[in-house]
């Protein structure tokens, strides 16, 4: 079971030496993954990864969040098709790197929207992705869709509404990609929406109710993990924070990272990665009682 961290916990900028500090902190750490945010994909240096993987391998996912101008639930058909580019040159970026997970917010914009989703907005949003997800099987990579809060998108903030929507796709390589940080803020408890997504879960992040250390928050752990030990899941868990110490200038504005959560990196994600191999592991004991 791949046991992941995001970049920005180490670093904001992924330069050579970026990618080098994040790659060697997530292993000192103890984590087996790496998820890196690949929101300007054009500008992503692939070869300076590659360089970077070689000499310290770890298993990498990337996530984004449409811009504005790339917001494939827009009724923009140029806007629209340039989402689509930027969707597919991540996954070569993905294949080049050997990833197998793709993540995010790719089927909207990651902002806070005025006004719902429109019919015509969520049709192009399906009618990419269904491409999108075939393109990405051919390559042996998994899509996942990230559920968020209201804040951020406006077409789906439940795991109730993934699900629809993915029954529209209709693509059998999407599935719903949970973040307990949202699910705290639009879900009625942290079991119920686990247990409907089941095996349609390919992706989870773990975040505390304000993005600081896991345990210092509202966030009902033991309830979500205890969830996915019933589900059976074993995909990918990766541990996601955000702190002003550590700042990406398209990111940390989208995700509204307003203040200091942490100063030290090491510390947090040393502790990240300890906290959930023990929820792992302790729900693995229940099978004893
Ligand atoms: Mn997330």
């Amino acid at each position: 079971m791949l046991i992941g961290c995001h970049g920005l916990v180490w670093t904001g900028n992924f330069d050579e030496t970026g990618f080098d500090r994040a790659v060697t902190q997530s292993l000192e750490a103890g984590f087996t993954l790496l998820e890196i945010p690949l929101l300007e994909p054009d500008s992503f240096d692939v070869a300076a990864a590659k360089r970077s993987l070689a000499r310290n391998p770890i298993a990498i996912s990337a996530s984004l969040g449409q811009s504005a101008d790339t917001d494939i639930s827009s009724e923009d058909p140029d806007v629209v098709a340039a989402g689509e580019r930027k969707l597919n040159t991540a996954l070569e970026i993905l294949s080049e790197l050997g990833s197998e997970y793709f993540v995010g917010v790719l089927y909207s914009q990651l902002a806070k929207y005025d006004a719902p989703a429109t019919a015509l907005g969520r049709q192009n949003s399906l009618d990419v992705l269904r491409r999108v997800a075939e393109r990405a099987g051919a390559l042996g990579i998994r899509v996942g869709l990230e559920v968020v809060n209201r804040y951020e998108t406006n077409l789906f903030n439940t795991a109730k509404q993934a699900l629809a929507y993915l029954d529209d796709l209709g693509h059998p390589n999407v599935g719903v990609h949970l973040d307990t940080y949202h699910m705290n803020i639009e879900e009625s408890d942290m079991v119920g929406p686990v247990l409907a997504c089941g095996n349609r879960i390919s992706y989870v992040h773990i975040g505390e109710s304000h993005r600081g250390y896991l345990g210092s928050g509202t966030v009902d752990f033991d309830g979500f993990f205890r969830a996915l030990s019933l589900i059976g899941y074993t995909g990918p868990i990766a541990f996601e924070s955000f702190s002003s110490a550590v700042v990406n200038p398209d990111l940390s504005r989208s995700l509204a990272v307003w203040r200091n959560l942490w100063n030290d990196s090491a510390d947090l994600g040393a502790h990240a990665n300890a906290f959930i191999r023990g929820k792992i592991r302790a729900v693995e004991t229940i099978a004893l009682h």
